[in-house]
């Protein structure tokens, strides 16, 4: 038995097209494709993952800032000195910084993490859509400037998606033949 790609019921291993929904099942068995989406399912994990690291960096960087702060603040209202206002300077700085830093990370984490999920849903029924974002040399300086472990996910599956160019060749024409 195997589990549709499009309503999730369970067919028989042999079927093309899911007695329930309809939906194309051709490729469903072909390792090429199935190695594609694992590595499209990990590259999703890394883009998450970044972006909730990303989301604790500015918590902890606002904490620090407000930290900062209140103990210059608590030093002021002691007579104060020199440093209390540097604290707090250095404080709204560590707020700022945080924030510039890492919400642009968060943002495209978030927004590489929906188009990868599109990718992965194109896998099985037209791979010559992922295919072609899988061939980006640009992706590769991209996803290495925001979110290096995505960019190792992104890297194999490029790899193999050139070396297995035959096979895809062959898929394509199946799935757009059917
Ligand atoms: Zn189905």
């Amino acid at each position: 038995m195997k589990i549709c790609r499009d309503c999730n019921a369970q067919i028989e291993d042999n079927v093309s097209v899911c007695p329930y929904c309809g939906a194309k099942q051709t490729g469903e068995n072909s390792t090429v494709l199935m190695t594609m989406m694992k590595f499209l399912q990990l590259e999703h994990f890394a883009w998450k993952f970044g972006a909730i690291m990303a989301i604790a960096a500015v918590v902890i960087y606002i904490i620090a800032g407000i930290t900062m702060m209140a103990t210059g603040g608590f030093i002021a209202q002691r007579g104060g000195s020199a440093e209390s206002g540097m604290m707090v300077f250095a404080g709204v700085l560590y707020i700022i910084i945080g924030i510039m830093a890492f919400t642009p990370i968060v943002i495209i984490g978030f927004m590489m993490l929906k188009k990868v999920e599109y990718y992965e849903s194109v896998v099985y029924t037209d791979v010559s859509i992922a295919r072609a974002r899988l061939t980006s040399v640009g992706m590769i300086v991209f996803c290495a400037i925001f979110n290096t472990l995505a960019m190792i996910f992104y890297l194999i599956n490029f790899i193999k998606t050139k070396n297995s160019a035959a096979e895809l060749d062959r898929i394509e024409a199946e799935q757009k033949g059917l």
